[in-house]
């Protein structure tokens, strides 16, 4: 029985140990950062500390979060605008008084936006709004929150990279690989590929330059999904793209350190 009970003990300390104590999210309100938060909530282990983010908390398209959030105590909705360096210091304070000296250990770039249009039609105000979306957001975003990455990698003591450590995971776009151009003709969004390939570098210069720090950062490409910016004709829907995600994540270690993987884990050309 003693035996029993130190295995079912220990069972627990593993499976503990396999979860990320606190993650944030951006774009969590809607479309794919929704379904992550229901997802980590519903996990065996749940996330224990998850900063789902917003730019309007309070407003109408933050109601199905803040029902979640009213719910469930594990939940910390707060405001980060990925175009406005004030909010995302102002949230960078707020989650880094709430994790302690435990820190952040996985941090999920998820907001985006996907302008459509050619380069002949894109203008210099769109492109630069998507630019400061896709990729000033997220430099910002992971510039602001080094801090909390590196104090759950000083409170983790474990050897290697995972986002049980400290993680950074970008949610890129098959449409910013340089090889997938053959799709242009149906979905000729010039910005937003600029912009997937922009994150895409970023995430890679990132990699080499904190691989000291031991933070992980990877891209995911989700899959074509049903969301507000997959429209009604993708492949699949949100919970198979982000149970696939998840699962990708769970998986990344230091082999995987500025790698562009899809939401079935399989490697994605540049
Ligand atoms: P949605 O359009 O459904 O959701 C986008 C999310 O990003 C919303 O929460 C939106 O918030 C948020 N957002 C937009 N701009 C900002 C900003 N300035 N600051 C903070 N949040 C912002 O998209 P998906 O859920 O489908 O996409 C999520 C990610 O996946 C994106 O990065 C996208 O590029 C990527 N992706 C999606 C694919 C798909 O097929 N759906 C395919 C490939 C990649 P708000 O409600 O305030 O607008």
């Amino acid at each position: 029985m003693q035996e029993l009970r130190q295995g079912i003990v220990l069972t627990e300390a593993v499976e503990m140990a396999a979860q990320p104590v606190s993650v944030l999210i951006t774009g969590a309100n809607r479309g794919l950062g929704l379904e992550m938060v229901r997802q980590m909530l519903e996990a065996p282990c749940p996330v224990r500390k998850l900063f789902a983010c917003c730019r309007d908390p309070d407003g109408p398209r933050a109601e199905a979060l803040q029902t979640l959030a009213k719910k469930n105590p594990n939940i910390s909705v707060v405001r980060l605008d990925a175009t406005d360096l004030c909010s995302i210091k102002l949230c960078a304070q707020q989650v880094g008084s709430l994790v302690g000296t435990g820190g952040l250990n996985l941090l999920i770039n998820n907001a985006g936006i996907a302008p459509k249009g050619t380069v002949q039609e894109t203008s210099p105000e769109d492109m630069q709004h998507c630019f400061n979306t896709n990729v000033m957001g997220p430099m910002n975003i992971i510039k602001e929150f080094l801090p909390h990455l590196r104090d759950a990698v000083k409170a983790s003591g474990m050897p290697g990279m995972s986002i049980n450590k400290a993680a950074v995971v970008s949610i890129s776009s098959l449409l910013g690989s340089m090889e997938a151009l053959h799709s242009y003709a149906f979905f000729p969004a010039a910005s937003y590929r600029i912009s997937k390939a922009g994150l895409n570098m970023l995430t890679v210069c990132a990699a080499e330059e904190l691989k000291k720090d031991e933070i992980l950062f990877c891209v995911l490409h989700p899959g074509w999904v049903r969301t507000d910016m997959g429209g009604e004709e993708a492949d699949i829907d949100p919970p198979e793209s982000v149970q696939g995600m998840l699962s990708v994540m769970a998986s990344l270690t230091e082999k995987q350190n500025g790698a562009f993987l899809d939401y079935k884990g399989q490697s994605i050309p540049w």
